[in-house]
Protein backbone atom coordinates (compact mmCIF):
# COMPACT_ATOMS: atom_id res chain seq x y z
CA UNK A 1 0.00 0.00 0.00
CA UNK A 2 1.15 3.56 -0.71
CA UNK A 3 1.62 5.96 1.71
CA UNK A 4 -1.37 7.73 2.98
CA UNK A 5 -1.54 11.26 1.32
CA UNK A 6 -3.71 12.71 4.43
CA UNK A 7 -0.74 14.47 6.17
CA UNK A 8 0.43 17.76 5.16
CA UNK A 9 2.73 17.66 8.78
CA UNK A 10 3.20 14.97 11.09
CA UNK A 11 -0.16 14.69 12.47
CA UNK A 12 -0.17 13.75 16.22
CA UNK A 13 -2.08 14.38 19.31
CA UNK A 14 0.47 16.87 20.76
CA UNK A 15 -0.23 19.65 18.45
CA UNK A 16 -4.28 19.02 19.79
CA UNK A 17 -5.72 19.58 23.29
CA UNK A 18 -9.15 20.31 25.26
CA UNK A 19 -9.76 23.94 26.12
CA UNK A 20 -12.30 25.46 28.28
CA UNK A 21 -14.94 27.38 26.31
CA UNK A 22 -15.05 30.59 29.44
CA UNK A 23 -12.63 33.06 28.95
CA UNK A 24 -12.05 32.99 32.70
CA UNK A 25 -11.24 29.84 32.82
CA UNK A 26 -9.46 28.91 29.78
CA UNK A 27 -8.02 26.18 31.56
CA UNK A 28 -6.08 23.53 28.93
CA UNK A 29 -6.00 19.54 28.77
CA UNK A 30 -4.26 16.59 27.00
CA UNK A 31 -6.40 14.59 24.18
CA UNK A 32 -6.05 11.59 26.40
CA UNK A 33 -7.90 13.15 29.21
CA UNK A 34 -11.79 12.03 28.93
CA UNK A 35 -13.56 15.36 29.49
CA UNK A 36 -17.05 16.21 28.98
CA UNK A 37 -16.69 19.39 30.98
CA UNK A 38 -14.43 21.87 32.10
CA UNK A 39 -12.63 19.75 35.85
CA UNK A 40 -12.24 23.26 36.64
CA UNK A 41 -15.47 25.50 35.77
CA UNK A 42 -17.90 23.20 34.46
CA UNK A 43 -18.06 24.88 31.41
CA UNK A 44 -18.24 23.35 28.17
CA UNK A 45 -15.12 22.05 26.35
CA UNK A 46 -13.42 22.79 22.76
CA UNK A 47 -10.57 20.57 20.80
CA UNK A 48 -8.19 23.44 19.93
CA UNK A 49 -5.19 23.05 17.54
CA UNK A 50 -1.77 24.21 17.66
CA UNK A 51 -2.23 25.32 13.89
CA UNK A 52 1.48 27.15 13.43
CA UNK A 53 3.21 23.87 13.78
CA UNK A 54 0.66 21.77 12.01
CA UNK A 55 0.27 24.05 8.75
CA UNK A 56 -2.73 22.99 7.48
CA UNK A 57 -2.95 22.90 3.36
CA UNK A 58 -3.21 26.66 2.25
CA UNK A 59 -6.16 26.72 0.01
CA UNK A 60 -9.71 24.24 -0.01
CA UNK A 61 -9.11 22.91 -3.62
CA UNK A 62 -5.63 21.05 -2.03
CA UNK A 63 -8.50 18.27 -0.54
CA UNK A 64 -9.13 17.84 -3.98
CA UNK A 65 -7.12 15.16 -4.42
CA UNK A 66 -8.35 12.74 -2.32
CA UNK A 67 -10.61 12.10 -4.73
CA UNK A 68 -8.48 9.81 -6.90
CA UNK A 69 -7.61 8.50 -3.61
CA UNK A 70 -10.93 7.04 -2.73
CA UNK A 71 -9.32 3.29 -2.15
CA UNK A 72 -7.94 4.58 0.73
CA UNK A 73 -10.67 4.97 3.44
CA UNK A 74 -9.29 7.78 4.88
CA UNK A 75 -9.48 9.19 2.01
CA UNK A 76 -13.30 7.67 0.81
CA UNK A 77 -14.61 8.81 4.19
CA UNK A 78 -16.18 12.27 3.72
CA UNK A 79 -15.15 13.31 7.54
CA UNK A 80 -11.18 11.84 6.99
CA UNK A 81 -10.81 13.18 3.79
CA UNK A 82 -10.44 16.47 5.63
CA UNK A 83 -8.25 14.99 8.52
CA UNK A 84 -6.10 17.96 8.28
CA UNK A 85 -8.84 20.33 9.75
CA UNK A 86 -9.41 17.53 12.60
CA UNK A 87 -6.37 16.59 13.33
CA UNK A 88 -6.68 15.33 17.03
CA UNK A 89 -5.56 11.72 16.04
CA UNK A 90 -3.06 9.30 14.31
CA UNK A 91 -4.14 8.53 10.76
CA UNK A 92 -4.05 4.81 11.88
CA UNK A 93 -6.05 5.47 14.96
CA UNK A 94 -8.91 6.53 12.79
CA UNK A 95 -12.42 4.37 12.81
CA UNK A 96 -14.15 5.02 9.70
CA UNK A 97 -17.14 3.21 8.59
CA UNK A 98 -17.65 4.81 5.46
CA UNK A 99 -19.17 8.21 6.77
CA UNK A 100 -19.79 11.42 4.75
CA UNK A 101 -20.47 10.07 1.41
CA UNK A 102 -23.62 13.09 1.14
CA UNK A 103 -24.91 15.05 -1.41
CA UNK A 104 -25.57 18.47 -1.71
CA UNK A 105 -28.98 18.67 -4.30
CA UNK A 106 -30.27 21.52 -5.57
CA UNK A 107 -33.79 21.50 -5.53
CA UNK A 108 -35.76 24.28 -7.24
CA UNK A 109 -39.11 22.33 -6.78
CA UNK A 110 -38.61 22.93 -2.79
CA UNK A 111 -37.20 26.77 -3.53
CA UNK A 112 -40.36 27.91 -5.07
CA UNK A 113 -42.22 26.17 -1.75
CA UNK A 114 -40.02 28.60 0.20
CA UNK A 115 -40.15 31.47 -1.67
CA UNK A 116 -36.74 31.46 -3.44
CA UNK A 117 -37.06 32.93 -6.60
CA UNK A 118 -33.40 32.42 -7.52
CA UNK A 119 -34.32 29.01 -7.09
CA UNK A 120 -30.52 28.42 -5.15
CA UNK A 121 -32.11 26.28 -2.78
CA UNK A 122 -29.78 23.20 -1.64
CA UNK A 123 -30.22 20.31 0.30
CA UNK A 124 -27.48 18.59 2.29
CA UNK A 125 -28.91 14.64 2.59
CA UNK A 126 -26.73 13.61 5.54
CA UNK A 127 -29.43 11.25 5.79
CA UNK A 128 -27.24 9.30 3.15
CA UNK A 129 -24.77 8.27 6.02
CA UNK A 130 -24.53 4.68 7.10
CA UNK A 131 -26.83 4.72 9.87
CA UNK A 132 -29.33 7.36 7.77
CA UNK A 133 -28.43 10.43 9.82
CA UNK A 134 -25.97 13.45 10.24
CA UNK A 135 -24.62 11.47 13.44
CA UNK A 136 -22.18 9.06 12.19
CA UNK A 137 -19.97 12.28 11.18
CA UNK A 138 -19.30 13.16 14.88
CA UNK A 139 -19.27 9.26 15.74
CA UNK A 140 -16.94 8.32 13.72
CA UNK A 141 -14.38 11.27 15.17
CA UNK A 142 -15.87 10.60 18.99
CA UNK A 143 -15.32 6.91 18.55
CA UNK A 144 -12.35 7.19 17.12
CA UNK A 145 -10.84 9.37 20.22
CA UNK A 146 -12.90 6.83 22.48
CA UNK A 147 -10.64 3.96 20.62
CA UNK A 148 -7.31 5.96 20.95
CA UNK A 149 -8.03 5.79 24.67
CA UNK A 150 -8.47 2.33 25.30
CA UNK A 151 -11.94 2.55 25.94
CA UNK A 152 -14.12 -0.87 25.48
CA UNK A 153 -17.58 0.54 26.34
CA UNK A 154 -19.49 3.88 25.04
CA UNK A 155 -22.63 5.17 26.31
CA UNK A 156 -24.84 7.94 25.08
CA UNK A 157 -28.73 8.74 25.48
CA UNK A 158 -30.59 9.49 22.40
CA UNK A 159 -33.84 11.02 20.59
CA UNK A 160 -32.95 7.88 18.61
CA UNK A 161 -29.90 8.40 15.38
CA UNK A 162 -27.00 9.28 18.43
CA UNK A 163 -27.83 5.53 18.78
CA UNK A 164 -28.61 4.19 15.57
CA UNK A 165 -24.92 5.56 14.82
CA UNK A 166 -23.35 4.65 17.92
CA UNK A 167 -24.71 1.09 17.33
CA UNK A 168 -23.51 0.76 14.17
CA UNK A 169 -20.31 1.83 14.60
CA UNK A 170 -19.87 -0.98 17.66
CA UNK A 171 -21.04 -3.49 15.69
CA UNK A 172 -19.14 -2.97 12.30
CA UNK A 173 -15.53 -2.13 14.16
CA UNK A 174 -16.22 -4.70 16.85
CA UNK A 175 -13.85 -2.33 19.23
CA UNK A 176 -16.68 -1.09 21.67
CA UNK A 177 -19.89 -2.50 23.24
CA UNK A 178 -22.93 0.09 23.19
CA UNK A 179 -24.86 1.29 25.86
CA UNK A 180 -28.14 3.31 25.03
CA UNK A 181 -30.29 5.58 27.07
CA UNK A 182 -33.70 6.06 25.77
CA UNK A 183 -36.81 7.55 27.15
CA UNK A 184 -39.80 5.36 26.89
CA UNK A 185 -42.32 5.86 24.02
CA UNK A 186 -40.24 9.09 22.47
CA UNK A 187 -38.14 6.51 19.91
CA UNK A 188 -39.37 6.31 16.38
CA UNK A 189 -39.42 2.88 15.79
CA UNK A 190 -37.44 3.19 12.17
CA UNK A 191 -34.24 4.51 14.73
CA UNK A 192 -35.08 1.73 17.74
CA UNK A 193 -34.43 -0.77 15.33
CA UNK A 194 -31.34 0.07 14.26
CA UNK A 195 -29.80 0.10 17.58
CA UNK A 196 -31.33 -3.49 18.58
CA UNK A 197 -30.89 -4.94 15.23
CA UNK A 198 -27.14 -3.65 15.76
CA UNK A 199 -26.94 -5.69 18.91
CA UNK A 200 -26.30 -2.24 21.13
CA UNK A 201 -27.28 -2.62 25.34
CA UNK A 202 -31.04 -0.19 24.86
CA UNK A 203 -31.22 0.71 28.49
CA UNK A 204 -35.13 2.05 28.28
CA UNK A 205 -35.84 5.09 31.33
CA UNK A 206 -39.12 5.77 32.03
CA UNK A 207 -38.90 10.06 31.25
CA UNK A 208 -38.04 11.68 28.64
CA UNK A 209 -34.72 12.58 26.59
CA UNK A 210 -33.62 14.94 28.72
CA UNK A 211 -34.09 12.75 32.13
CA UNK A 212 -32.19 10.10 30.19
CA UNK A 213 -28.92 12.38 29.46
CA UNK A 214 -28.84 13.41 33.00
CA UNK A 215 -28.77 9.51 33.99
CA UNK A 216 -26.17 8.69 31.24
CA UNK A 217 -24.02 11.45 32.68
CA UNK A 218 -24.42 10.04 36.31
CA UNK A 219 -23.70 6.33 34.64
CA UNK A 220 -20.94 6.85 32.59
CA UNK A 221 -19.21 8.82 35.43
CA UNK A 222 -20.17 6.00 37.86
CA UNK A 223 -19.22 3.04 35.50
CA UNK A 224 -16.17 4.96 33.61
CA UNK A 225 -18.13 4.47 30.54
CA UNK A 226 -17.00 6.68 27.24
CA UNK A 227 -19.86 9.15 26.75
CA UNK A 228 -20.11 10.16 23.11
CA UNK A 229 -23.28 12.79 23.37
CA UNK A 230 -22.32 16.18 21.86
CA UNK A 231 -20.45 17.56 24.92
CA UNK A 232 -18.16 14.99 23.83
CA UNK A 233 -16.16 17.97 22.08
CA UNK A 234 -14.12 15.43 19.52
CA UNK A 235 -18.13 14.63 17.92
CA UNK A 236 -18.23 17.87 17.31
CA UNK A 237 -14.88 17.79 15.47
CA UNK A 238 -16.62 15.16 12.90
CA UNK A 239 -19.68 17.48 12.59
CA UNK A 240 -17.54 20.61 11.32
CA UNK A 241 -16.81 18.65 8.01
CA UNK A 242 -20.57 18.78 6.84
CA UNK A 243 -19.95 22.41 5.67
CA UNK A 244 -16.88 21.02 4.16
CA UNK A 245 -18.81 19.52 1.95
CA UNK A 246 -21.36 21.86 1.78
CA UNK A 247 -18.11 24.14 0.50
CA UNK A 248 -17.14 21.35 -1.79
CA UNK A 249 -19.91 20.82 -3.26
CA UNK A 250 -20.42 24.96 -4.43
CA UNK A 251 -17.00 24.44 -5.66
CA UNK A 252 -15.76 26.31 -2.40
CA UNK A 253 -17.92 29.43 -2.37
CA UNK A 254 -20.07 30.14 0.43
CA UNK A 255 -23.48 30.25 0.45
CA UNK A 256 -25.51 33.24 2.07
CA UNK A 257 -27.35 30.83 4.03
CA UNK A 258 -26.95 27.81 6.24
CA UNK A 259 -30.00 26.85 7.62
CA UNK A 260 -30.44 23.76 10.43
CA UNK A 261 -32.77 22.16 13.07
CA UNK A 262 -31.71 22.38 16.52
CA UNK A 263 -31.72 20.36 19.24
CA UNK A 264 -28.89 19.96 21.62
CA UNK A 265 -27.25 22.11 18.98
CA UNK A 266 -24.39 20.27 18.34
CA UNK A 267 -24.55 20.45 14.86
CA UNK A 268 -25.15 24.52 14.72
CA UNK A 269 -21.80 24.69 17.35
CA UNK A 270 -20.12 22.47 15.13
CA UNK A 271 -21.11 24.40 12.07
CA UNK A 272 -19.87 27.66 13.95
CA UNK A 273 -16.37 26.45 14.90
CA UNK A 274 -15.97 25.32 11.24
CA UNK A 275 -16.22 28.70 10.05
CA UNK A 276 -14.44 30.37 12.91
CA UNK A 277 -11.23 27.76 11.73
CA UNK A 278 -12.18 27.97 8.11
CA UNK A 279 -11.48 32.15 8.24
CA UNK A 280 -8.75 32.28 10.98
CA UNK A 281 -6.45 29.81 8.37
CA UNK A 282 -7.58 32.01 5.52
CA UNK A 283 -9.38 29.29 3.59
CA UNK A 284 -12.43 31.28 3.35
CA UNK A 285 -13.17 35.15 3.12
CA UNK A 286 -16.47 35.03 3.55
CA UNK A 287 -18.89 33.41 6.52
CA UNK A 288 -22.37 32.50 5.64
CA UNK A 289 -24.78 33.56 8.20
CA UNK A 290 -26.71 30.73 10.01
CA UNK A 291 -30.46 30.25 10.64
CA UNK A 292 -31.15 27.34 13.57
CA UNK A 293 -35.24 26.12 13.85
CA UNK A 294 -36.22 25.19 16.97
CA UNK A 295 -39.59 22.90 16.78
CA UNK A 296 -42.60 25.40 18.71
CA UNK A 297 -43.09 22.30 21.48
CA UNK A 298 -39.36 22.12 21.77
CA UNK A 299 -38.05 26.20 21.89
CA UNK A 300 -35.59 27.18 24.41
CA UNK A 301 -33.01 28.02 22.17
CA UNK A 302 -35.75 30.96 20.24
CA UNK A 303 -36.98 31.47 24.10
CA UNK A 304 -33.50 32.88 24.95
CA UNK A 305 -32.07 34.45 21.92
CA UNK A 306 -34.94 35.64 20.36
CA UNK A 307 -37.50 36.75 22.70
CA UNK A 308 -35.25 37.54 25.72
CA UNK A 309 -32.14 38.48 24.96
CA UNK A 310 -29.47 35.68 26.01
CA UNK A 311 -25.79 36.46 23.82
CA UNK A 312 -22.29 34.98 23.68
CA UNK A 313 -20.97 38.69 25.22
CA UNK A 314 -17.32 37.74 24.08
CA UNK A 315 -18.02 34.10 26.28
CA UNK A 316 -19.24 35.18 29.17
CA UNK A 317 -23.28 35.09 28.53
CA UNK A 318 -25.89 35.67 31.48
CA UNK A 319 -26.33 31.99 32.27
CA UNK A 320 -28.95 33.35 34.80
CA UNK A 321 -31.29 33.89 31.82
CA UNK A 322 -31.28 30.34 30.82
CA UNK A 323 -31.52 29.55 34.38
CA UNK A 324 -34.59 31.32 35.21
CA UNK A 325 -35.86 30.08 31.64
CA UNK A 326 -35.44 25.95 32.94
CA UNK A 327 -36.84 26.78 36.39
CA UNK A 328 -39.82 28.60 34.58
CA UNK A 329 -40.44 25.31 32.92
CA UNK A 330 -39.95 22.76 35.77
CA UNK A 331 -42.51 24.86 37.59
CA UNK A 332 -45.04 24.85 34.91
CA UNK A 333 -43.79 20.90 34.23
CA UNK A 334 -43.93 21.68 30.82
CA UNK A 335 -42.04 18.94 28.91
CA UNK A 336 -40.92 18.99 25.48
CA UNK A 337 -43.03 17.75 22.83
CA UNK A 338 -42.64 17.86 19.30
CA UNK A 339 -43.43 15.35 16.28
CA UNK A 340 -39.56 16.28 15.00
CA UNK A 341 -38.90 13.82 17.97
CA UNK A 342 -34.88 14.27 17.16
CA UNK A 343 -35.35 17.97 18.68
CA UNK A 344 -37.29 17.60 20.98
CA UNK A 345 -35.47 18.93 23.91
CA UNK A 346 -35.87 21.43 26.33
CA UNK A 347 -32.08 21.34 27.73
CA UNK A 348 -29.49 21.96 24.86
CA UNK A 349 -26.27 20.69 26.23
CA UNK A 350 -24.64 23.04 23.93
CA UNK A 351 -26.08 25.83 24.32
CA UNK A 352 -23.40 28.23 25.28
CA UNK A 353 -20.71 26.86 22.42
CA UNK A 354 -24.24 27.55 20.14
CA UNK A 355 -24.31 31.14 21.12
CA UNK A 356 -20.65 31.58 19.82
CA UNK A 357 -22.13 30.37 16.44
CA UNK A 358 -24.71 32.72 16.09
CA UNK A 359 -22.23 35.62 17.42
CA UNK A 360 -20.13 34.51 14.85
CA UNK A 361 -22.11 33.81 11.93
CA UNK A 362 -24.67 36.29 12.67
CA UNK A 363 -27.07 34.04 13.28
CA UNK A 364 -30.90 34.15 13.81
CA UNK A 365 -33.33 31.57 15.84
CA UNK A 366 -36.77 30.76 14.44
CA UNK A 367 -39.19 27.90 16.07
CA UNK A 368 -41.88 26.10 13.46
CA UNK A 369 -44.68 24.23 14.27
CA UNK A 370 -45.22 20.40 13.57
CA UNK A 371 -48.00 21.39 10.91
CA UNK A 372 -45.32 23.52 9.45
CA UNK A 373 -42.59 21.11 9.64
CA UNK A 374 -45.09 18.52 8.20
CA UNK A 375 -46.03 20.02 5.34
CA UNK A 376 -42.35 21.39 4.33
CA UNK A 377 -41.43 17.85 4.63
CA UNK A 378 -43.89 16.76 2.34
CA UNK A 379 -42.61 19.01 -0.03
CA UNK A 380 -39.14 17.89 0.41
CA UNK A 381 -40.40 14.33 -0.40
CA UNK A 382 -42.29 15.43 -3.49
CA UNK A 383 -39.51 17.29 -4.48
CA UNK A 384 -36.26 16.00 -3.38
CA UNK A 385 -35.07 12.70 -1.26
CA UNK A 386 -37.14 13.07 1.71
CA UNK A 387 -36.33 13.19 5.21
CA UNK A 388 -37.39 12.87 9.00
CA UNK A 389 -40.06 15.36 10.64
CA UNK A 390 -36.59 17.17 12.87
CA UNK A 391 -34.89 17.57 8.99
CA UNK A 392 -37.73 19.70 7.48
CA UNK A 393 -37.79 22.28 10.10
CA UNK A 394 -34.81 23.35 8.57
CA UNK A 395 -37.05 23.98 4.93
CA UNK A 396 -39.81 25.31 7.21
CA UNK A 397 -37.63 27.61 8.91
CA UNK A 398 -36.26 29.24 5.69
CA UNK A 399 -39.72 29.51 4.26
CA UNK A 400 -40.33 31.60 7.24
CA UNK A 401 -37.22 33.61 7.04
CA UNK A 402 -37.96 34.48 3.48
CA UNK A 403 -41.66 35.81 4.05
CA UNK A 404 -40.11 37.91 6.97
CA UNK A 405 -37.53 39.13 4.67
CA UNK A 406 -34.75 37.97 6.67
CA UNK A 407 -33.72 36.00 3.75
CA UNK A 408 -33.58 37.93 0.29
CA UNK A 409 -35.27 35.56 -2.60
CA UNK A 410 -32.39 36.05 -4.65
CA UNK A 411 -29.71 34.68 -1.82
CA UNK A 412 -28.37 30.71 -2.07
CA UNK A 413 -29.84 28.76 1.16
CA UNK A 414 -28.17 25.34 2.33
CA UNK A 415 -30.43 23.46 4.21
CA UNK A 416 -29.14 20.67 5.98
CA UNK A 417 -31.81 17.41 5.71
CA UNK A 418 -30.13 15.98 9.31
CA UNK A 419 -32.17 12.25 9.11
CA UNK A 420 -33.15 9.59 6.32
CA UNK A 421 -36.63 9.68 5.35
CA UNK A 422 -37.31 5.98 6.21
CA UNK A 423 -36.28 6.94 9.79
CA UNK A 424 -39.77 7.95 10.92
CA UNK A 425 -42.34 5.92 8.85
CA UNK A 426 -45.16 6.73 10.78
CA UNK A 427 -45.00 10.73 10.69
CA UNK A 428 -45.02 10.45 6.99
CA UNK A 429 -47.88 7.61 6.39
CA UNK A 430 -49.88 9.61 8.92
CA UNK A 431 -49.78 12.59 7.46
CA UNK A 432 -50.48 11.23 3.93
CA UNK A 433 -52.90 8.48 4.91
CA UNK A 434 -56.84 8.50 3.83
CA UNK A 435 -57.75 7.11 7.54
CA UNK A 436 -59.31 10.14 9.27
CA UNK A 437 -58.53 8.14 12.93
CA UNK A 438 -54.69 7.13 11.90
CA UNK A 439 -54.55 10.69 11.16
CA UNK A 440 -56.10 11.71 14.20
CA UNK A 441 -54.12 9.33 16.07
CA UNK A 442 -50.85 9.72 14.82
CA UNK A 443 -51.07 14.00 14.07
CA UNK A 444 -54.28 15.16 15.46
CA UNK A 445 -52.99 15.16 18.64
CA UNK A 446 -50.16 17.19 17.83
CA UNK A 447 -52.59 20.19 16.60
CA UNK A 448 -51.79 19.56 13.40
CA UNK A 449 -55.28 19.74 11.20
CA UNK A 450 -54.82 19.13 7.32
CA UNK A 451 -52.39 17.88 5.23
CA UNK A 452 -52.38 20.29 2.24
CA UNK A 453 -49.96 18.37 0.53
CA UNK A 454 -50.92 14.91 1.47
CA UNK A 455 -50.26 12.45 -1.54
CA UNK A 456 -53.31 9.75 -0.39
CA UNK A 457 -53.45 6.45 -1.69
CA UNK A 458 -56.59 5.95 -3.95
CA UNK A 459 -58.53 2.55 -2.76
CA UNK A 460 -60.51 0.43 -5.61
CA UNK A 461 -61.70 -2.62 -5.45
CA UNK A 462 -60.42 -6.07 -7.17
CA UNK A 463 -61.88 -5.26 -10.13
CA UNK A 464 -59.56 -4.45 -13.73
CA UNK A 465 -62.16 -2.13 -14.83
CA UNK A 466 -62.34 0.14 -11.64
CA UNK A 467 -58.89 -0.11 -11.56
CA UNK A 468 -58.28 0.96 -15.13
CA UNK A 469 -60.69 3.76 -14.58
CA UNK A 470 -59.10 4.90 -11.72
CA UNK A 471 -55.74 5.35 -13.05
CA UNK A 472 -56.90 7.30 -16.21
CA UNK A 473 -58.59 9.75 -13.48
CA UNK A 474 -55.52 10.01 -11.61
CA UNK A 475 -52.67 10.58 -13.59
C1 LIG B 1 -29.66 14.88 16.43
C2 LIG B 1 -30.56 15.36 15.36
C3 LIG B 1 -30.91 16.71 15.25
C4 LIG B 1 -30.48 17.73 16.26
O1 LIG B 1 -29.14 18.05 16.15
P1 LIG B 1 -28.39 18.78 17.38
O2 LIG B 1 -26.97 18.73 17.02
O3 LIG B 1 -28.71 17.97 18.59
O4 LIG B 1 -28.96 20.15 17.47
C5 LIG B 1 -31.69 17.11 14.19
N1 LIG B 1 -32.13 16.22 13.28
C6 LIG B 1 -31.82 14.91 13.35
C7 LIG B 1 -32.37 13.98 12.32
C8 LIG B 1 -31.03 14.44 14.39
O5 LIG B 1 -30.75 13.14 14.46
ZN1 LIG C 1 -13.14 26.05 32.82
Amino acid sequence: MREPAIATTDVTTDLAFQRCLNPDCGSTHGCDEVLTECPKCGSLLDVQYDWDRLKPPKSLTWFEQKWSRRFEPLSFSGVWRFHELLPFAKPEQVVTIGEGQTLLQHAPAVAKFVGLRGAKLYLQYEGMNPSGSFKDNGMSAAFTHAHSIGATRAACASTGNTSASLAAYCSVSKLMKAVIFIGSGKISYGKLSQALDYGALTVQIAGDFDDAMQRVREVSKELGIYLVNSVNPFRLEGQKTIMLRVLEALRWQTPDWIVVPGGNLGNSSAFGKAFMELKQLGLIDRVPRLAIINAAGSNTLYQLYEKRGLRWNGGRPDLSIADNYMAELDAAKKRASTIASAIEINRPVNLTKCLRALEFCDGVVRETTDQEILDAKAQVGAGGLGCEPASAASVAGARQLVQEGVIGPDESVVCILTGHQLKDPDATVGYHTTDQEMFNKILGSRGVKRAAYANRAVAVNNNLEEIVRAIQLYS
